[in-house]
């Protein structure tokens, strides 16, 4: 991965490289990404870090290593308030792992590291989840989500009997972002294009890639360590091989908004939605997901989402105007 990241850098003249280190559980492998950045800091290339785990490891090493990279934010899942997440998170002796979590992401924030706390929500969890943002709240200074070194990230749990119908998940988010508003921990915000879900996987781009332990190269992180859907590898030279074109392709252009959902460019609420991820479209037309496009449902879904945004947006002036 060195050896590419390098070839492309001087092929392409990149001065920056955005590293998402993802599972598996990265903080197992503090070492070897200790040693990876170090070698990056030799090229002068400014490498942004950004770290998915599961916050239950966080030893002296990876301190160590965290402090001497260049952080961007660290994501950290929890699934519910102690109870839930215990029973759905457990170490290997059965113990549970909530607390450890929340202890992790004390330190780390003390230490001034940016902290996204992710819920993933589906039909078993969601009103723990609901219930996990007062936890949040009371645990976390009111500066500190303000500031926005602690923020939440609410997700839908997909590809799972348990997952919640588009209609179903926003409506619990909706209350998840209304308890959140309320206890000054998030502030309403519209942006364009980040609604629903947007994707690098459409973008026919050489500087985007997906990479697995083994040098396997995958369109979508939803899918690695299943070479099947592996696009290409890594040669020991650091090239990229592409041996599947067509799993490359597909995301590019089978399942592109002018291919599947041409109906999208003539939407009003694009590009507030952008027609959802290359992946969640995919299922949509295998028949795994809601056809909220072929009904309509996603319109009102994104209407709905931006009226309650606008409600709290007006909530927040006639609040400043008050004071
Ligand atoms: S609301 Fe529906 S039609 Fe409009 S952009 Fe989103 S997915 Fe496409």
């Amino acid at each position: 991965m060195l050896k590419f990241i390098l070839n492309s850098v001087s092929q392409e003249n990149f001065q920056k490289v955005k590293i998402t280190w993802y599972g598996g559980e990265p903080f197992l492998e503090c070492g070897r990404i200790r040693e990876f950045l170090k070698k990056m800091e030799d090229t002068k290339i400014r490498v942004e870090n950004v770290f998915v785990t599961n916050g239950t490891i966080l030893t002296r090493r990876c301190l160590n290593m965290l402090q001497d990279a260049n952080v961007d934010y660290i994501q950290i899942t929890l699934d519910g308030t102690k109870d839930m997440h215990d029973k759905r998170r457990i170490k290997l002796n059965g113990e549970g792992t909530f607390d450890g979590i929340v202890d992790n992401i004390i330190t780390l924030v003390k230490q001034n590291f940016q902290i996204v706390i992710r819920i993933n929500v589906d039909k078993r969890n969601k009103n723990s989840c609901i219930k996990l943002i007062e936890f949040l709240a009371n645990k976390f200074d009111k500066r500190l989500w303000k500031s926005g070194l602690i923020t939440i990230d609410i997700a839908r749990v997909f590809g799972s009997p348990y997952s919640l119908s588009m209609s179903e998940f926003f409506e619990v988010k909706e209350r998840m972002l209304s308890s959140a508003y309320d206890s000054d921990m998030f502030r309403a915000e519209i942006p364009a294009g980040t609604f629903v879900c947007f994707c690098d996987a459409e973008k026919s781009s050489k500087d985007n890639l997906v990479i697995d332990e083994k040098g396997y190269v995958y369109k979508c992180w939803n899918y690695i360590f299943g070479d099947n859907n592996a696009y290409g590898y890594l040669d020991t030279k650091g090239n990229l091989k592409i041996t599947n074109p067509k799993s490359k392709d597909r995301y590019i252009s089978e399942l592109s908004l002018s291919n599947i959902m041409n109906d999208c460019f003539k939407c009003k609420w694009f590009p507030l939605c952008r027609g959802m991820c290359p992946d969640f479209r995919s299922r949509m037309f295998e028949g795994t997901e809601e056809p909220i496009y072929e009904t309509g449902v996603c319109k009102n879904l994104v209407r709905n989402h931006v009226e309650f945004l606008l409600k709290l947006k007006l909530r927040e002036a006639k609040y400043a105007e008050s004071h």
